[in-house]
Protein backbone atom coordinates (compact mmCIF):
# COMPACT_ATOMS: atom_id res chain seq x y z
CA UNK A 1 0.00 0.00 0.00
CA UNK A 2 2.74 1.97 0.66
CA UNK A 3 4.22 2.00 -2.40
CA UNK A 4 1.07 3.24 -3.72
CA UNK A 5 1.23 6.56 -2.11
CA UNK A 6 4.72 6.64 -2.90
CA UNK A 7 3.72 6.17 -6.36
CA UNK A 8 1.25 8.88 -6.50
CA UNK A 9 3.95 11.55 -4.69
CA UNK A 10 6.58 10.37 -7.73
CA UNK A 11 3.43 10.86 -9.74
CA UNK A 12 2.90 14.78 -8.46
CA UNK A 13 5.91 15.72 -8.33
CA UNK A 14 7.36 14.32 -11.90
CA UNK A 15 4.58 16.20 -13.62
CA UNK A 16 4.79 19.48 -11.38
CA UNK A 17 1.43 19.00 -10.19
CA UNK A 18 0.03 20.69 -6.59
CA UNK A 19 -0.24 17.70 -4.29
CA UNK A 20 -2.91 14.71 -4.80
CA UNK A 21 -5.54 16.67 -6.96
CA UNK A 22 -5.23 15.10 -9.92
CA UNK A 23 -3.92 11.99 -8.90
CA UNK A 24 -6.96 11.57 -6.45
CA UNK A 25 -9.02 12.87 -10.00
CA UNK A 26 -8.17 10.16 -11.57
CA UNK A 27 -8.17 7.49 -9.34
CA UNK A 28 -10.46 4.91 -11.33
CA UNK A 29 -7.40 4.92 -13.49
CA UNK A 30 -5.33 3.18 -10.48
CA UNK A 31 -8.49 1.66 -8.77
CA UNK A 32 -7.30 -1.53 -8.27
CA UNK A 33 -7.24 -0.98 -4.90
CA UNK A 34 -10.73 0.17 -4.74
CA UNK A 35 -12.19 -3.07 -5.05
CA UNK A 36 -9.28 -4.65 -2.47
CA UNK A 37 -9.98 -2.69 0.70
CA UNK A 38 -13.56 -0.96 -0.03
CA UNK A 39 -16.50 -0.68 0.60
CA UNK A 40 -14.49 -0.13 4.13
CA UNK A 41 -16.07 1.02 7.70
CA UNK A 42 -13.75 1.94 10.60
CA UNK A 43 -14.68 3.43 14.05
CA UNK A 44 -12.79 4.56 17.34
CA UNK A 45 -14.72 2.42 18.96
CA UNK A 46 -13.21 -1.34 19.78
CA UNK A 47 -15.70 -2.65 22.45
CA UNK A 48 -18.15 -5.41 21.40
CA UNK A 49 -20.80 -2.48 20.51
CA UNK A 50 -17.97 -1.01 18.27
CA UNK A 51 -18.11 -4.39 16.21
CA UNK A 52 -21.96 -4.41 16.07
CA UNK A 53 -22.08 -0.97 15.07
CA UNK A 54 -19.19 -2.23 11.92
CA UNK A 55 -21.50 -5.31 11.24
CA UNK A 56 -24.85 -2.71 10.95
CA UNK A 57 -22.55 0.02 8.81
CA UNK A 58 -21.09 -3.02 6.96
CA UNK A 59 -24.15 -4.87 5.97
CA UNK A 60 -25.50 -1.54 4.43
CA UNK A 61 -22.33 -1.02 2.61
CA UNK A 62 -22.54 -4.64 1.24
CA UNK A 63 -25.57 -4.31 -0.16
CA UNK A 64 -24.33 -1.40 -2.63
CA UNK A 65 -25.49 1.19 0.09
CA UNK A 66 -24.16 4.61 0.87
CA UNK A 67 -21.25 5.70 3.32
CA UNK A 68 -23.84 8.24 4.67
CA UNK A 69 -26.48 5.81 5.57
CA UNK A 70 -23.81 3.56 6.65
CA UNK A 71 -22.00 6.04 9.40
CA UNK A 72 -25.52 6.85 10.73
CA UNK A 73 -26.46 3.15 11.15
CA UNK A 74 -23.14 2.64 12.82
CA UNK A 75 -23.39 5.79 15.12
CA UNK A 76 -26.84 5.34 16.31
CA UNK A 77 -25.64 1.62 17.50
CA UNK A 78 -23.01 3.17 20.13
CA UNK A 79 -25.55 5.99 20.88
CA UNK A 80 -28.14 3.58 22.44
CA UNK A 81 -25.94 0.99 24.22
CA UNK A 82 -27.06 2.23 28.11
CA UNK A 83 -23.26 1.54 29.13
CA UNK A 84 -21.29 3.21 27.25
CA UNK A 85 -20.92 6.07 29.54
CA UNK A 86 -19.11 8.19 27.04
CA UNK A 87 -21.45 8.80 23.95
CA UNK A 88 -25.74 9.28 23.42
CA UNK A 89 -28.06 7.52 26.11
CA UNK A 90 -26.32 6.87 29.07
CA UNK A 91 -23.42 9.38 28.63
CA UNK A 92 -22.20 10.87 31.61
CA UNK A 93 -23.50 14.58 32.63
CA UNK A 94 -22.71 17.62 32.49
CA UNK A 95 -21.79 19.02 36.25
CA UNK A 96 -25.84 19.57 36.94
CA UNK A 97 -26.51 16.23 35.90
CA UNK A 98 -27.92 16.88 32.47
CA UNK A 99 -26.60 14.85 29.61
CA UNK A 100 -25.79 17.28 26.72
CA UNK A 101 -25.00 15.37 23.39
CA UNK A 102 -22.90 16.97 20.55
CA UNK A 103 -22.64 15.02 17.29
CA UNK A 104 -21.43 15.84 13.32
CA UNK A 105 -21.91 14.40 9.94
CA UNK A 106 -20.61 14.78 6.61
CA UNK A 107 -21.22 14.21 3.65
CA UNK A 108 -18.28 14.12 0.92
CA UNK A 109 -20.18 13.23 -1.85
CA UNK A 110 -22.34 16.28 -1.65
CA UNK A 111 -19.87 18.31 0.30
CA UNK A 112 -23.09 18.71 3.05
CA UNK A 113 -22.27 19.02 6.25
CA UNK A 114 -24.83 18.92 9.99
CA UNK A 115 -24.11 19.21 13.71
CA UNK A 116 -26.11 19.59 16.97
CA UNK A 117 -24.50 20.88 19.94
CA UNK A 118 -25.85 20.32 23.51
CA UNK A 119 -28.90 18.38 22.45
CA UNK A 120 -30.69 16.84 25.13
CA UNK A 121 -33.30 14.50 26.09
CA UNK A 122 -32.81 12.69 22.53
CA UNK A 123 -31.08 9.61 22.06
CA UNK A 124 -29.43 9.80 18.51
CA UNK A 125 -27.89 12.94 18.36
CA UNK A 126 -26.06 12.02 14.78
CA UNK A 127 -29.84 11.05 12.89
CA UNK A 128 -30.58 14.66 13.75
CA UNK A 129 -27.39 15.98 12.34
CA UNK A 130 -28.17 14.44 9.48
CA UNK A 131 -31.74 15.78 9.38
CA UNK A 132 -30.07 19.32 9.84
CA UNK A 133 -27.81 18.22 7.09
CA UNK A 134 -30.44 17.63 4.56
CA UNK A 135 -33.28 19.61 5.45
CA UNK A 136 -32.02 23.20 6.22
CA UNK A 137 -29.39 25.21 4.76
CA UNK A 138 -27.62 25.41 8.10
CA UNK A 139 -24.45 23.31 9.80
CA UNK A 140 -25.03 23.93 13.23
CA UNK A 141 -27.59 23.75 15.61
CA UNK A 142 -27.66 24.13 19.19
CA UNK A 143 -29.48 23.60 22.59
CA UNK A 144 -33.25 24.27 22.67
CA UNK A 145 -33.73 25.49 18.88
CA UNK A 146 -32.00 21.96 18.59
CA UNK A 147 -34.35 19.84 20.65
CA UNK A 148 -37.04 21.75 19.30
CA UNK A 149 -36.15 21.14 15.49
CA UNK A 150 -35.52 17.52 16.82
CA UNK A 151 -39.21 17.39 17.76
CA UNK A 152 -40.57 18.59 15.06
CA UNK A 153 -39.02 16.10 12.93
CA UNK A 154 -40.67 13.53 15.28
CA UNK A 155 -37.33 12.67 17.55
CA UNK A 156 -39.00 11.13 20.46
CA UNK A 157 -37.59 12.92 24.03
CA UNK A 158 -36.28 10.56 26.38
CA UNK A 159 -34.82 10.78 29.80
CA UNK A 160 -30.61 9.95 28.94
CA UNK A 161 -29.78 9.85 32.53
CA UNK A 162 -29.22 5.65 33.11
CA UNK A 163 -28.89 4.92 37.09
CA UNK A 164 -25.42 3.81 36.07
CA UNK A 165 -24.77 7.46 34.82
CA UNK A 166 -26.40 9.02 37.71
CA UNK A 167 -24.69 7.18 40.36
CA UNK A 168 -21.13 8.28 38.66
CA UNK A 169 -22.61 11.82 38.74
CA UNK A 170 -23.35 11.70 42.38
CA UNK A 171 -20.23 10.49 42.90
CA UNK A 172 -17.74 13.02 41.44
CA UNK A 173 -20.69 15.78 43.18
CA UNK A 174 -19.75 14.19 46.25
CA UNK A 175 -15.53 14.90 45.48
CA UNK A 176 -16.16 18.19 44.21
CA UNK A 177 -13.04 20.07 43.91
CA UNK A 178 -11.12 22.89 42.59
CA UNK A 179 -9.67 20.43 39.81
CA UNK A 180 -13.16 20.40 38.20
CA UNK A 181 -13.47 22.76 34.84
CA UNK A 182 -13.76 26.49 36.47
CA UNK A 183 -10.45 28.41 36.16
CA UNK A 184 -7.96 28.42 33.55
CA UNK A 185 -7.50 25.83 31.44
CA UNK A 186 -5.13 22.71 32.37
CA UNK A 187 -2.39 23.72 29.98
CA UNK A 188 -1.79 26.62 32.06
CA UNK A 189 -2.68 24.60 35.15
CA UNK A 190 -0.55 21.61 37.21
CA UNK A 191 -1.56 19.10 34.81
CA UNK A 192 0.68 16.23 37.01
CA UNK A 193 -1.94 17.62 40.47
CA UNK A 194 -4.59 17.09 38.58
CA UNK A 195 -3.71 13.95 37.54
CA UNK A 196 -2.72 13.07 40.99
CA UNK A 197 -5.86 14.58 42.36
CA UNK A 198 -7.68 11.72 40.45
CA UNK A 199 -5.42 8.70 40.85
CA UNK A 200 -6.84 9.39 44.93
CA UNK A 201 -10.48 8.69 43.66
CA UNK A 202 -10.13 5.78 40.89
CA UNK A 203 -14.00 5.01 41.61
CA UNK A 204 -14.92 8.08 40.39
CA UNK A 205 -14.91 7.86 36.81
CA UNK A 206 -13.92 11.26 34.93
CA UNK A 207 -13.51 11.04 31.09
CA UNK A 208 -13.50 12.36 27.67
CA UNK A 209 -15.25 9.70 25.19
CA UNK A 210 -16.58 10.03 21.72
CA UNK A 211 -16.78 7.64 18.59
CA UNK A 212 -16.12 8.20 14.84
CA UNK A 213 -17.34 6.74 12.25
CA UNK A 214 -15.94 6.83 8.79
CA UNK A 215 -16.84 5.10 5.70
CA UNK A 216 -16.05 4.31 2.06
CA UNK A 217 -18.70 3.35 -0.22
CA UNK A 218 -18.51 1.14 -3.32
CA UNK A 219 -19.03 3.89 -5.33
CA UNK A 220 -15.66 5.48 -3.71
CA UNK A 221 -17.82 8.19 -1.57
CA UNK A 222 -16.82 9.13 2.00
CA UNK A 223 -18.59 10.01 4.88
CA UNK A 224 -17.78 10.19 8.84
CA UNK A 225 -19.80 10.90 11.86
CA UNK A 226 -18.80 12.02 15.59
CA UNK A 227 -21.13 11.59 18.29
CA UNK A 228 -20.24 12.10 21.93
CA UNK A 229 -21.59 12.98 25.67
CA UNK A 230 -18.56 14.87 25.37
CA UNK A 231 -16.50 15.81 28.71
CA UNK A 232 -17.95 14.15 31.68
CA UNK A 233 -19.33 16.69 34.15
CA UNK A 234 -18.75 19.88 31.78
CA UNK A 235 -19.81 23.19 32.90
CA UNK A 236 -23.28 23.21 31.24
CA UNK A 237 -23.35 24.79 27.59
CA UNK A 238 -19.96 23.77 26.94
CA UNK A 239 -19.62 22.58 23.45
CA UNK A 240 -16.58 20.75 22.27
CA UNK A 241 -14.99 19.26 19.31
CA UNK A 242 -17.34 16.64 18.08
CA UNK A 243 -19.93 19.41 16.38
CA UNK A 244 -17.15 21.57 14.56
CA UNK A 245 -16.45 20.44 10.83
CA UNK A 246 -13.04 20.40 10.16
CA UNK A 247 -12.57 20.06 14.05
CA UNK A 248 -13.86 16.56 15.41
CA UNK A 249 -14.65 15.50 11.89
CA UNK A 250 -13.63 16.22 8.60
CA UNK A 251 -14.35 14.33 4.78
CA UNK A 252 -13.18 15.18 1.46
CA UNK A 253 -14.54 12.96 -1.07
CA UNK A 254 -11.53 12.52 -3.21
CA UNK A 255 -8.96 12.12 -0.21
CA UNK A 256 -10.02 10.69 2.92
CA UNK A 257 -11.95 11.50 6.74
CA UNK A 258 -10.90 11.87 10.07
CA UNK A 259 -12.03 11.87 13.40
CA UNK A 260 -10.88 12.89 16.78
CA UNK A 261 -11.99 11.87 20.04
CA UNK A 262 -10.03 13.41 23.48
CA UNK A 263 -9.50 17.34 24.93
CA UNK A 264 -12.00 18.83 22.55
CA UNK A 265 -10.19 22.22 23.39
CA UNK A 266 -7.15 21.08 21.90
CA UNK A 267 -8.44 19.75 19.18
CA UNK A 268 -10.80 22.75 18.10
CA UNK A 269 -7.65 25.09 18.29
CA UNK A 270 -5.98 23.21 15.44
CA UNK A 271 -8.72 21.88 13.46
CA UNK A 272 -7.15 18.70 13.76
CA UNK A 273 -9.34 16.73 11.28
CA UNK A 274 -9.31 18.92 8.67
CA UNK A 275 -5.38 19.25 8.94
CA UNK A 276 -5.28 15.36 9.29
CA UNK A 277 -7.07 15.63 5.45
CA UNK A 278 -4.87 18.35 4.29
CA UNK A 279 -1.57 15.87 5.22
CA UNK A 280 -3.41 13.28 3.21
CA UNK A 281 -3.76 15.42 0.56
CA UNK A 282 -0.08 16.15 0.24
CA UNK A 283 0.43 12.60 0.11
CA UNK A 284 0.75 11.44 3.92
CA UNK A 285 -0.90 7.99 4.44
CA UNK A 286 -3.20 8.32 7.24
CA UNK A 287 -1.30 6.72 9.90
CA UNK A 288 1.37 9.81 9.46
CA UNK A 289 -1.71 12.61 8.80
CA UNK A 290 -2.52 11.05 12.25
CA UNK A 291 0.75 11.16 14.02
CA UNK A 292 1.39 14.61 12.26
CA UNK A 293 -2.08 16.15 14.23
CA UNK A 294 -0.51 14.80 17.28
CA UNK A 295 3.18 16.38 16.73
CA UNK A 296 1.38 19.29 15.65
CA UNK A 297 -0.25 20.19 18.96
CA UNK A 298 2.27 19.74 21.15
CA UNK A 299 4.16 21.87 18.92
CA UNK A 300 1.92 24.35 19.95
CA UNK A 301 2.24 23.45 23.53
CA UNK A 302 6.09 23.29 23.84
CA UNK A 303 6.68 27.21 24.34
CA UNK A 304 3.44 27.62 26.76
CA UNK A 305 3.69 24.04 28.97
CA UNK A 306 6.40 21.75 27.45
CA UNK A 307 5.17 19.16 29.89
CA UNK A 308 1.36 19.39 29.13
CA UNK A 309 0.44 16.24 26.91
CA UNK A 310 -3.14 16.34 26.36
CA UNK A 311 -5.25 12.95 25.26
CA UNK A 312 -6.59 13.41 21.98
CA UNK A 313 -6.98 10.10 19.86
CA UNK A 314 -7.05 10.79 16.12
CA UNK A 315 -8.27 8.47 13.49
CA UNK A 316 -8.02 8.72 9.85
CA UNK A 317 -8.74 6.56 6.34
CA UNK A 318 -8.12 7.45 2.44
CA UNK A 319 -9.98 6.67 -0.89
CA UNK A 320 -7.81 3.66 -1.13
CA UNK A 321 -9.05 2.04 2.29
CA UNK A 322 -5.89 2.98 4.17
CA UNK A 323 -6.15 3.62 7.90
CA UNK A 324 -4.38 5.44 10.51
CA UNK A 325 -4.80 5.80 14.39
CA UNK A 326 -2.69 7.87 16.98
CA UNK A 327 -2.95 9.37 20.20
CA UNK A 328 -0.63 11.57 22.51
CA UNK A 329 0.41 8.68 25.05
CA UNK A 330 -0.82 5.59 26.91
CA UNK A 331 0.50 2.71 28.00
CA UNK A 332 -1.06 0.74 25.17
CA UNK A 333 -0.90 1.11 21.24
CA UNK A 334 -4.08 2.61 20.14
CA UNK A 335 -6.73 0.29 18.67
CA UNK A 336 -9.63 1.05 15.95
CA UNK A 337 -12.27 -1.14 14.60
CA UNK A 338 -12.22 -1.72 10.93
CA UNK A 339 -14.79 -3.49 8.59
CA UNK A 340 -14.09 -4.64 5.36
CA UNK A 341 -14.94 -7.82 2.50
CA UNK A 342 -12.48 -9.38 4.39
CA UNK A 343 -14.25 -9.22 7.87
CA UNK A 344 -13.90 -7.32 11.50
CA UNK A 345 -10.22 -6.34 12.30
CA UNK A 346 -8.67 -4.21 14.97
CA UNK A 347 -6.19 -2.03 13.57
CA UNK A 348 -3.53 -1.21 15.80
CA UNK A 349 -1.98 2.49 15.48
CA UNK A 350 0.87 4.59 17.33
CA UNK A 351 1.81 6.36 20.07
CA UNK A 352 2.81 10.03 19.44
CA UNK A 353 4.58 9.91 22.73
CA UNK A 354 5.22 6.93 23.84
CA UNK A 355 8.62 8.02 26.40
CA UNK A 356 5.73 10.42 28.54
N1 LIG B 1 -13.75 15.31 22.19
C1 LIG B 1 -14.86 15.20 23.08
C2 LIG B 1 -15.10 16.53 23.70
O1 LIG B 1 -14.18 17.24 23.99
C3 LIG B 1 -14.65 14.22 24.15
C4 LIG B 1 -13.86 13.03 23.78
O2 LIG B 1 -13.66 12.76 22.64
O3 LIG B 1 -13.40 12.31 24.64
O4 LIG B 1 -16.25 16.82 23.97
Amino acid sequence: MLSKITRRNFFNKSLGLSAGALFFKNLPVFGIRIKETTPMIVTSHTNQTGQLAMEAGWKILAEGGSAVDAVEKAANVIEVDPEDTSVGYGGLPNENGIVQLDASIMDGKTYNAGAVACLENIKNPASVARVVMERTDHILMVGQGALEFARKWGFKEEDLLTEKSRKIWLRWKENLNKYDDWGPPDHLRDKQKIESYWKNFPEVEHHYGTTNVLAVDKNGDIAGITTTSGLSFKIPGRVGDSPIIGAGLYVDNEIGAAGATGRGEDVIKSLASYYMVLRMKDGRTPQQACEDALHMIIGKYSNVNPDFYPSEKFIAINKFGETGCATMRSNRNPIMSVRTGNGYTKYEGEIGYPDK
